[in-house]
């Protein structure tokens, strides 16, 4: 499903066919999870295709192969270039890139001698996670900020992250909402969260969460429209029976939450500020000129 005999990545230097390119069973990014990665979306916008915040995530890519001692010697503007080139060649505007730097065979856990990268892509059927969630605290933590760079992207994290996001569904919620090691709310298993009361939006600051570049975005729409937005540290209790929160991320984009451990975020979705902010933010990525609430226009 995400590729077929058509399907062209870059890897390692040129254009192959997803269905050839081979990798290493001795490689130390599948028996360790020393690999890096990245989620970009590009879109459709008018004269063509846009990815959005493309250097910043490739800015991201450079520092989590940097974290993690790998050598990676591709500038962000190679990046950027071989990703539009790839969506090229496979004739994609709305679609997911994946860019992964895997390490060569090595069985020794010291770091990596050579490094490999992929850019994959597959188009975007949207439906992802597009209603709105019932969420769990997870019984899980997010990995302790001293014993990882959790501000890298890095493969082995995500072990958690299938901890916690399965630990969700075999509960028969959606998603999970996953502590720091102190008890603070940090993050999904995949995306930054926010929630909303009373006219103010809060998020957790920087320190237990992936940076995410959806969060970042969520800050300044909110900046240019005057929305009040605290960066703090809350506990699920603070969150639960709020007016309305929402998980942000590359692929989620802004996903509205119904619940939180059963109990139901106050407002109408539409009636919130989040539901103006989820509209901000199409418009933004799809490049749309502009968008009007009531009598704030940006
Ligand atoms: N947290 C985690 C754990 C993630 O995997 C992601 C998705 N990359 C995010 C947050 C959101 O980050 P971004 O907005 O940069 O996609």
């Amino acid at each position: 499903m995400y590729y077929n005999e058509q399907t062209i990545i870059y890897f390692n230097g040129s254009f192959v066919k997803a269905a050839e390119a081979k990798t290493d069973l001795y490689s130390q990014s599948l028996h360790y999870g020393y690999a890096v990665f990245e989620g970009i979306r590009s879109y459709p916008v008018a004269g063509g295709t846009r990815l959005f915040k493309g250097e910043e995530h490739y800015d991201r890519l450079r520092r989590s192969a940097e974290y993690m001692k790998m050598p990676f010697a591709y500038t962000t503007q190679q990046l950027v270039d071989l990703t539009y080139e790839t969506l090229a060649r496979n004739g994609f505007t709305d679609a997911y890139v994946r860019p992964i730097v895997l390490c060569s065979p090595n069985m020794a856990l010291s770091k990596g001698r050579e490094s490999f990268l992929a850019i994959e892509a597959w188009e975007w059927t949207n439906g992802y996670m597009s209603n709105k969630m019932r969420i769990m605290t997870s019984s899980y933590a997010r990995p302790n900020p001293k014993a990882f760079h959790v501000e890298a992207k890095v493969s082995g994290h995500y072990v958690n992250s299938i901890l916690a996001c399965q630990e969700a569904r075999d509960k028969g919620y959606d998603e999970a909402l996953v502590l720091d090691s102190e008890g603070y709310v940090a993050e999904s298993s995949g995306a930054n969260i926010f929630y909303e009361n009373d006219g103010v939006l809060y998020t957790p600051p920087l320190g237990s969460i992936l940076p995410g570049i959806t969060r970042a975005t969520v800050l300044e729409l909110c900046q240019e429209f005057n929305i009040p937005v605290e960066e703090k540290l809350f506990t699920p209790e603070e969150m639960r029976g709020t007016d309305a929160g929402f998980f942000c991320g590359t692929a989620a984009e802004i996903v509205a939450l119904a619940s939180l451990d059963d109990v139901p975020f106050r407002l109408d979705w539409e009636e919130s500020l989040s539901a103006m902010l989820q509209k901000a933010y199409t418009a933004r990525v799809r490049e749309l000129p502009h968008v009007q609430f009531e009598n704030l226009t940006i």
